[in-house]
């Protein structure tokens, strides 16, 4: 197990100047910016009347605290299935391009979403983590999908390409690692690769930066566990794209919100058409008993 080299030199960039005998550079003043800028960003999304910020200064804000002070690295993910699901699509549309991710071209266009700003198309999906998960995986992916009883479900089942790696950004790593809370569907072996660069990490900001870049996972964390709303979908599909503008970076793997403990993804279109190859649609209808979460199909 290797320390992604990237992440490394980002560090150290970071680090430059600080010391464990005082800084070179204002790191407390630093700190103070961005808890503040945490606080405007959780003010907006739970008050109905304050918390006013426009667009671009919620953009600003997130770029500071993603960009400048949260350090994160490429989490290589590999030989994984995915699948994905829409509730009572046509027979005669029951073809790939319905229903994998919104292409630009299609007169339909994309709402908002938890990493999407409106009209960007981005491939959600849940991951299958094991050789028998499929069953797990279809539950979280109706929930995810607020499927309801007697829904006629599509489901695309698409794998990685083989030998190539899915270069994914994690979400809330730190707080895991400072928790000591290992994610349900999370292997040990990745989760001691998270410890190994938190560590690092670590071990080389001052105490100020660190704390800053421990609020920023923690908030991250916290925010990417709400239920949906609009005004928290502005603040992720922000941190979303700023998540994934470099271009090595092909998209996000978090905890599912609705069937919690289970990991979903998402993924850019371009990485979708280089990395993802379509398996099988089918068709199932499911039932949910009252006062049940869980469906069953056939
Ligand atoms: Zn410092």
């Amino acid at each position: 197990m290797k320390l992604d080299q990237r992440f490394v030199s980002l560090v150290s960039r970071r680090s430059k100047g600080c010391s464990s005998h005082g800084c070179h550079r204002d790191c407390a003043a630093e700190c103070l910016v961005s808890n503040t800028y945490i606080q405007d960003l959780k003010q907006y999304i739970s008050c109905g009347q304050g918390g006013k910020l426009s667009a671009h200064e919620i953009d600003q804000r997130v770029s500071h605290l993603i960009g400048d002070v949260y350090i994160t690295f490429d989490f290589p993910y590999e030989k994984r299935e995915f699948l994905r699901a829409q509730c009572n699509v046509p027979r005669d549309e029951l073809v790939v391009e319905r229903l994998s991710y919104f292409s630009t071209s299609d007169p339909c266009q994309p709402g908002i979403g938890r990493f999407n700003k409106a009209g960007d198309g981005l491939f959600y999906a849940t991951v299958i983590n094991s050789p028998s998960g499929t069953d797990d995986a279809l539950q979280t992916t109706l929930q995810e999908i607020r499927a309801k009883d007697e829904d006629e479900i599509s489901v695309l089942r698409s794998s990685q390409v083989d030998g190539v790696d899915l270069n994914l950004r994690i979400i809330g790593y730190g707080s895991w690692v400072r928790e000591g809370k290992k994610p349900g569907w999370m292997q040990d072996n990745v989760f001691d690769y998270l410890k190994m660069h938190y560590n690092y990490l670590d071990s080389k900001l001052c105490d100020n930066l660190r704390k800053a870049s421990q609020n920023v996972d923690d908030f991250m964390a916290s925010i990417i566990a709400e239920p949906e709303s609009k005004k928290l979908y502005d603040v992720t599909s922000s941190i979303g794209r700023v998540l994934m503008e470099s271009s090595s970076i092909d998209g996000i793997v978090y905890s599912s919100t609705r069937a919690a403990d289970y990991p979903v993804i998402v993924l850019k279109p371009n990485s979708v058409d280089d990395k993802i190859q379509y398996d099988e649609i089918t068709v199932i209808k499911i039932h949910q008993k009252p006062h049940q979460k869980n469906f069953e199909w056939w």
